[in-house]
Parts: C-alpha cells; sequence; structure tokens
C-alpha cells in the first residue's frame, strides 16, 4: 500500500475511534443526568443539556413562527431566529439568553488526577459554575 493510502486509513481509524469514544460518553452523560434528574448535586439548580436547549428552541421557534404569522415580527427576524436555534448548543444558548453558568457538565466526585474512576458512582450531574469553581477539590457532601 502506497504511503498517502495509509495515512488517509489511519485518519480514518482515528476518526471512528473519535466518533465512538465521545457517542460513548454522551450516552454516560445523558444517563447520569436522567439519574440525577438534571439537578447540580451541588447547587441544586436544574441544569441545561443539548437535548433540554433543543426542545426549549423547538417550543421558541413555534412561537416565533406564530409571531411572523400573525405579522408581529418579519420573515427576516423569524429565518435569523430559525438559523440559530438549528445551530450548534452554544449558538443555541445565546439566541435563548440561556445563563451559561447552568450548563450541565458530569463531574467526577473523585478527580481522575486523585484516583477516581469513571465509573458511574464517581460521577454526579455538575452545573458549569461549581464544576469550574470546584475544579480539583474533593467534596464531601454539601456546598462547592
Ligand atoms: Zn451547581
Amino acid at each position: 500500500m502506497s504511503h498517502p493510502e495509509l495515512k488517509k486509513r489511519d485518519k480514518k481509524k482515528k476518526r471512528a475511534e473519535f466518533h465512538q469514544k465521545y457517542s460513548t460518553f454522551s450516552r454516560v452523560r445523558e444517563r447520569i443526568y436522567k439519574r440525577d434528574n438534571y439537578i447540580c448535586a451541588y447547587c441544586g439548580v436544574t441544569v441545561i443539556t443539548p437535548s433540554y436547549c433543543r426542545k426549549l428552541a423547538t417550543k421558541k421557534q413555534e412561537e416565533k413562527f406564530a409571531e411572523f404569522e400573525k405579522g408581529l415580527i418579519t420573515k427576516k427576524e423569524y429565518l435569523s431566529f430559525n438559523r440559530y436555534s438549528n445551530s450548534n448548543f452554544h449558538k443555541m444558548i445565546k439566541e435563548l439568553k440561556i445563563d451559561k453558568s447552568r450548563i450541565g457538565t458530569i463531574d467526577h466526585k473523585i478527580p481522575l488526577s486523585k484516583g477516581g474512576t469513571s465509573e458511574d458512582d464517581n460521577l454526579v450531574t455538575c452545573c458549569l459554575r461549581c464544576n469550574s469553581k470546584k475544579g480539583e477539590k474533593i467534596i464531601k457532601g454539601g456546598k462547592v
């Protein structure tokens, strides 16, 4: 096999590995969020996830469409919202004016660097605010 072909195969393999890892990870995330009822383990806020955001965007889209039909907003305004709400998570967050500190993350109760594992019982739902405050600390119940 020639060199470029090998390179191509390597790239393909890497991409597949990445995809597998990532999709497994997002499945784990959803499982943990569901188990914790989408509530941050440290401050009790309900976290925002991409699937929640998409639902919210769909609802908003319907509202915007109704507004457009009533002539309250222009077609351009409706379409510009449509474009953003169909794009990525962070654009949606911005468009829906969601407080970024409420974005859901998964926290390792005992950090990996301190010997914690990625087993479900070491993972908790955590909002972005608590996660960035917590860092590498180990929390024993209660607040960050
Ligand atoms: Zn929190």
